[in-house]
């Protein structure tokens, strides 16, 4: 299918970015690397009078470093990420990820922020940022806001935007040097989307220890202490399955192959934390 007829912009920076979308006469999209609003279009999914297009906002694709975090533009792509055009502050977890998303294609378009928004379960940045404890800064008629990642998404296909909204940029903190992570993305096919996502990140030196499992029918699952799972995760490893099995099951996942394999990739992420 082809999509509606609809008007194009391409304005230049975000100001005029707001004053596009906050137009309630029409019904607008924002569209980034299109990598899913373009099948959506395609689909008639959705049906705007106009697609604002962000992808040539200079400050959308700033990379900032500072002290203790690195602030990415919402427009910064996965390949990006990929071939480290953004700083690696989080040992190698963030690169690590970005590989795995779809194939060259798609990661030379699509941007973190049109992923974190589209708010796809499947999708790998919103369980690993939720992971290292990402936060996203959003613009609008209101002002400025900024929340976790995880609070961004309200379920499936649904992120907390509201209407004249976008969102900005990604605040990502450094990971301490003792740091470690693990990521585990269970798919038939390398690059396909994901069945099942674990992913793990204890940082001692920060007391921080938090644990992911996405790819879920709604939000990640997100285990603020992961100590609870792992023991003090100085040492040996010792991974309660029993325990990750009674929260997920809380959190609702009750089918029991489902909540199997959803276990056992926090399992092998939490694996691969240690022996990495
Ligand atoms: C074949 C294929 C395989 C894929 N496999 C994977 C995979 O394995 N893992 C994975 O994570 N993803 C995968 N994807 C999705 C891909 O990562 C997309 O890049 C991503 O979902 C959307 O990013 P985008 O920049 O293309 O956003 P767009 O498609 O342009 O936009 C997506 C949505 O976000 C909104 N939006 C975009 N940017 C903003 C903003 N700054 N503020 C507010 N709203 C905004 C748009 O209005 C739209 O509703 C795959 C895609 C394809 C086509």
């Amino acid at each position: 299918m082809k999509p509606v007829n609809f008007d194009y912009a391409r304005p230049g920076d975000v100001a005029a970015a707001l004053t596009l979308i906050g137009d309630e006469s029409r019904s607008v999209k924002i569209m980034a690397g299109s990598q899913s609003l373009g099948p959506m279009l395609n689909m008639r999914l959705v049906q705007p009078d106009l697609v604002v297009d962000i992808t040539g906002i200079a400050e959308l694709r700033k990379i900032e470093e500072r002290s203790d975090e690195i602030v990415v533009g919402a427009c910064v792509t996965h390949a990006d990420f990929e071939d480290l055009r953004v700083p690696d502050v989080t040992r190698g977890a963030l690169p690590s990820v970005a590989r795995g998303i779809a194939y060259r294609a798609v990661r030379n378009r699509g941007t973190i922020g049109g992923s974190i928004t589209h708010a796809d379960p499947s999708a790998d940045w919103i369980s690993i940022l939720a992971a290292v404890g990402g936060k996203v800064t959003l613009r609008g008629p209101a002002g400025s806001r900024t929340l976790a990642v995880e609070d961004y998404m309200l379920g499936a296909l649904e992120a907390d935007l509201q209407p004249g909204e976008m969102l900005i940029s990604v605040t990502v903190p450094k990971l301490s040097p003792s740091a470690r992570w693990g990521y585990y993305k269970s798919c038939r096919k390398t690059g396909e989307f994901a069945h099942a996502i674990g992913t793990f990140m204890v940082d001692p030196e920060r007391g921080v220890s938090r644990a992911v499992i996405g790819a879920t029918e709604s939000r990640p699952f997100v285990f603020k202490d992961a100590k609870q799972l792992i023991g003090d995760g100085k040492s040996e490893l010792r991974f309660d399955s029993q325990l990750a099995a009674d929260l997920v099951d809380a959190e609702g996942m009750t089918d029991p192959l489902n909540r199997q394999t959803h276990v056992a990739a926090l399992r092998r992420a939490i694996e691969r934390a240690y022996t990495a």
